[in-house]
């Protein structure tokens, strides 16, 4: 180890910084952030700089460093581009021990600066010593990504519990463990959902069945929207929950890359859902979520797109509300929005398209019947899920009650993933055309103006 890392208190104690640009303004930040009493010191400071100093009670000095400016000071920062002067301030503070850090010269520092990221009074700090700053960067950056904002409030929340819990639970071993319920289970998640009054209630349940030694259920069910198949459109929140589910039930749309995402240990259950050819019954599905809650899991339900587009994600959460069970749903990006965006055809514009309809294609007894007359006004997309069976039934009923045959139409296969393909056509050929080319479902139907700016907006190739 060639640092030891240390969390330093800053409040109210004199910080000296040398330097008057753009990298001493965002020292200047991170000091003022933590509390410091702060000192600018350089020939010319930026007025950006000199305002947020003496809107922080700080103070500027024009002019060129001195040693005497180090007498009482407990940090200094030397952010000039004069190699001179870093080397001097580095060699004084040194000879006095004060901590100092040259910005981008590790040789010269006593203290480095890490990546950090903050959810005050929760602070992660990342370092590779100065030898990889942009390494340390991309940590940083997936550490953002997997610690949600309002994990601070949770630290907070903890912290505000912290002597009450500690008087109650004398056993160290013991309070350990209801402390890890509290963070990792179903009473954080409400405080990371922002509803603290709830958290805090549950809080004082679980107090009280512990202290009765009552053994409690603390299972809950994520109903998370996995978006159309590209892993990178999963949302913050999505992710977070698949990694910490103990049991994932799934869907056929989910893709593979998206269920690599989930946490590896996790029981994997397949729920079938191929179109008409239901692996397991819904209200099977919905049964297996209430009863493995009930066991005291955390159970994942993962589904394509959005779990509150044609996903039933109403009915599953219906069965968990009556029997009282805590639930989550996350958005997902929904195939119509995926799609559209990776075969570049906007599904509103200002020329072509005023509103957009998402309609299911699915057929009830066999049947499908469009007999609504706004399905044929030309400003308005359609956009079809499920509709590949139906195909040939969809393009003619919308003929036959009055939308014009040529209008452009895009069915787009396995949308968002590698093996994206876009069949062009228009209402009254579009058929003959998917018929000819060995389409693989998932696909989506997307009719309108719009389509016709696919060949000027597309970005996406797929395969
Ligand atoms: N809840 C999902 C939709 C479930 S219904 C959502 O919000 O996207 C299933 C239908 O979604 C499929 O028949 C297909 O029409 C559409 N779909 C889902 N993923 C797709 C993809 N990657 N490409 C094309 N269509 C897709």
């Amino acid at each position: 180890m060639d640092y030891l890392p240390l969390f330093f208190t800053l409040k109210k104690r004199p910080c000296l910084l040398i330097g008057g640009g753009s990298i001493a303004l965002r020292k200047a930040r991170l000091l003022l952030r933590a509390g410091a009493e702060l000192l600018v010191v350089a020939p010319e400071i930026n007025p950006e700089l000199k305002a947020l100093v003496d809107a922080n009670n700080g103070k500027c000095l024009n002019s060129e460093y001195q040693v005497q400016l180090l007498s009482d000071v407990v940090l200094v920062i030397s952010a000039t581009d004069d190699e001179d002067v870093n080397k001097k301030v580095a060699g004084d503070c040194k000879a006095r021990n004060i901590p100092v850090n040259v910005v981008d010269n590790p040789e010269l520092c006593t203290v480095i600066m890490p990546a950090i990221v903050d959810r005050s009074p929760l602070m992660i700090a990342v370092s590779s010593g100065g030898s990889a700053p942009v390494l340390t960067r991309v940590v940083r950056s997936k550490l953002e990504t997997l610690i949600p904002g309002r994990f601070g409030n949770l630290a907070k929340f903890a912290s505000r519990f912290r002597n009450k819990i500690k008087t109650a639970i004398r056993d160290g071993e013991l309070r350990r463990r209801f402390w890890e319920d509290i963070i990792d289970g179903a009473i954080g998640e409400s405080v990371l959902k922002g509803n603290e009054q709830q958290a805090e209630l549950a809080l004082e349940n679980k107090l009280t069945s512990q202290k009765k030694n009552k053994q409690e259920i603390n299972g809950e069910v994520y109903l998370v929207g996995a978006g159309p198949g590209d892993p990178d459109l999963l949302t913050f929140k999505a992710l977070r929950l698949m990694q910490r589910a103990e049991v994932v039930l799934y869907d056929r749309l989910v893709s593979q890359p998206i269920l690599d995402m989930v946490r590896r240990d996790a029981e994997f259950i397949y729920v079938g859902k191929r179109r008409a050819e239901h692996a397991v019954d819904q209200r099977d599905i919905n049964q297996l979520l209430v009863d493995h809650a009930l066991q005291g899991k955390r159970v994942l339900r993962l589904k394509g797109g959005d779990p509150f587009i044609f996903g039933r994600g109403g009915e599953e959460i219906d069965l968990l509300a009556q029997n009282h069970i805590p639930f989550q749903v996350v958005p997902g990006i929904t195939a119509a929005s995926g799609c559209a965006a990776y075969a570049g055809i906007p599904l509103t514009h200002r020329d072509y398209a005023q509103s957009v309809r998402f309609i299911t294609g699915h057929l009830k007894e066999g049947a499908l019947s469009l007999s609504d007359q706004d399905l044929v006004h030309d400003n308005q997309t359609l956009v079809f899920y499920m509709g590949l069976v139906a195909l040939k039934e969809i393009c003619e009923q919308l003929i036959a009650i009055g939308r014009a045959k040529d209008t452009p139409c895009a069915l787009i296969e396995q949308g968002t993933t590698e093996k994206q393909r876009v069949h062009l056509s228009d209402l009254a050929n579009i058929y003959t055309l998917v018929e000819s080319r060995n389409v693989k479902a998932p696909t989506l139907f997307i009719i309108g103006g719009v389509v016709k700016l696919h060949e000027k907006l597309q970005w996406f190739k797929g395969q």
